[in-house]
């Protein structure tokens, strides 16, 4: 399969996260807190979406059981996981995917989310269900369920390309069921998904930012698409896929602020490379940080979005 894809895994073990970190985020309340993210490590999700690189980081077969608890220990472990108020399991997959996380391990990883007030994992839409409802039992009523979905675009024909496997129907259901189940929702977007029209692009951004909003999304995430999993290096050379510029990023984040719907974030994450050389890279990142940190941009009053500034 990797020599197909021409990309290879990285080395992975079930006995540690593949990565953790501590981070601050802004909470809909306004607070800004500290929380963990772990990147877990299990088998590949079933899906393979056109542009997921997350299979990299995964193991080629199922992990054993209670594998999931044992790295959550190491993270908790290495991370001192004091001051902190919330926790993101992320397991490049769906978190309720059985294949992936047991359901016989519900409940040591419920145990080891006691003492954080938030718990946010990730999901496809197709497995939004039971499973979802028994791990938000375990965790109890003092600790919230995030569920995170990625949406990537509302474009209905780009979606289908990227062959996530459910419509936007499919998704709004889904995004029902978790917040009348108490859940909150979480959506990742892709900024500039192959498939959708270069002329149309913004457009599809904006579109995605309010559907997701309409879903009742709070945070909405904006995910640069990038290289790395084969697949979009093939279409980048097929000149069907090219990087996001900075300043589709810059107009994704001041749109759905301005929208004064709830919080958008904007990913980060390795943006130097995919940029690639910028004149003034840093100082843009940097503006984009500090809007992700004070949800405004700390001079427009229009887009600031309603809570103290930090
Ligand atoms: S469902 Fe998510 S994790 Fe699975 S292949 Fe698609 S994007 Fe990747």
């Amino acid at each position: 399969m990797e020599s197909r894809r021409g990309v290879a895994r990285v080395p992975v073990s079930a006995d540690r996260p593949y990565a953790w970190l501590r981070e601050q985020e802004r909470q809909a309340d306004g607070r800004l807190t500290s929380g963990l993210t772990v990147f877990l490590v299990n088998r590949e999700c079933p899906w393979r979406c056109a542009m997921c690189d997350l299979w990299r980081y995964t193991l080629p077969a199922k992990a054993p059981p209670e594998s999931i608890p044992r790295q959550m220990d190491v993270a908790l472990r290495e991370s001192g996981a004091c001051e902190l108020h919330w926790v993101k399991l992320y397991n490049a997959g769906s978190f309720f995917d059985l294949g992936a996380i047991p359901a016989e391990d519900y409940p040591a990883i419920a145990e080891r989310c006691r003492g954080f007030s938030r718990v946010i994992v990730e999901c496809h839409p197709s497995l939004v269900g039971a499973p979802l409802l028994r791990f938000r039992d375990l965790l109890g009523p003092g600790t919230q369920l995030e569920v995170a979905m990625g949406l990537e675009t509302a474009h209905p024909k780009a979606l289908e390309q990227l062959n996530k496997r459910f419509d936007l129907e499919g998704f709004r259901r889904a995004a029902r069921f978790i917040r009348e189940n108490g859940c909150e929702l979480r959506v990742f977007l892709l900024v500039r998904p192959p498939f959708v029209p270069v002329a149309e692009v913004e457009a599809w951004l904006e579109r995605s930012i309010e559907f997701a909003f309409d879903c009742g999304a709070d945070p909405v995430v904006l995910i640069p698409t990038r290289l790395g999993n084969g697949a979009m290096e093939r279409l980048a050379s097929m000149g069907l896929h090219s990087a996001p510029s900075l300043d589709l990023l810059e107009h994704g984040m001041y749109f759905g602020l301005g929208l004064k719907r709830g919080r958008v974030f904007v990913d980060l994450w390795d943006v130097e490379q995919l940029m690639g050389p910028h004149p003034d890279l840093a100082s843009r990142r940097a503006a984009l940080e500090r809007m992700n940190t004070i949800q405004g941009d700390g001079l427009t009053p229009a887009i600031s979005s309603g809570f103290d500034r930090a």
